[in-house]
């Protein structure tokens, strides 16, 4: 194996960074370099940024997205409408939505979507609290009435979204899909507003 001539605390970073979603080595390397050239206070606060991470950030034991505070700001927000819950794969996803401004009811966040050939059944993800939290509402103030499937339009999310229109099905509540506007093979974290807020306004009825 060829040595690398980094530093071994420099090497660290480059491998530590070059575990993370569509970063290679190469990337990794010009990543931590620009981070060594930055004054060292910059360099210490993305440090502490990440350290803290995971001690201050949990999941919203409502809607499952990241939230410092449970529940979250969305839950919580009395403006939202709480009898309409769009459903997303991952918390990115809300980011998004929330950008194209035209959803004004809540979520909720599975984790991933169904796919058996990586390991990923319908128990992996939030599916039977979302049952769950639908179940909770029926007979209170504000009951479900419908559920937006937000899966992104890939294989996986495709899979899922049906799943989960088959769980629906017979809960006396309204389901729908989005549609139009993303393109097939798309995440929707990646989707621009515009195309975005076409697809909530056409989305369909599922069942
Ligand atoms: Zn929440």
């Amino acid at each position: 194996m060829r040595r690398s001539p980094l530093p071994p605390s420099l090497r660290r970073v480059v491998e530590n960074l070059s575990t993370l979603p569509g970063i290679g080595e190469k990337t990794a390397t010009r990543l931590a370099l620009a981070i060594l050239r930055w004054p060292q206070q910059k360099a210490k606060e993305l440090g502490r940024s990440i350290a803290v991470l995971h001690e201050r950030v949990n999941l919203c034991s409502q809607c499952f997205t990241f939230s410092e505070a449970d529940p979250c700001d969305i839950c919580t927000d009395p403006k939202r409408d709480p009898s309409v819950i769009c459903v997303v794969e991952d918390p990115g996803d809300i980011v998004a939505i929330e950008r194209a401004g035209v959803f004004r009811g809540v979520y909720h966040v599975l984790h991933g979507a169904i796919s058996p050939m990586d390991g990923i059944g319908p128990e992996e993800l939030k599916i039977k609290e979302l049952l769950e939290r639908i179940d909770r509402g029926a007979g209170t103030d504000s009951p479900v009435k419908e559920v937006i499937l937000a899966n992104s339009s890939t294989a996986a999310g495709e899979v899922t979204a049906s799943f989960l229109s088959d769980c629906l099905s017979g809960k006396g509540i309204t389901v729908t899909r989005i549609a139009c506007g993303i393109p097939m093979g798309m995440d929707i974290k990646y989707a621009d507003p515009i195309t975005l807020k076409q697809a909530m306004i056409l989305r369909n009825t599922v069942k």
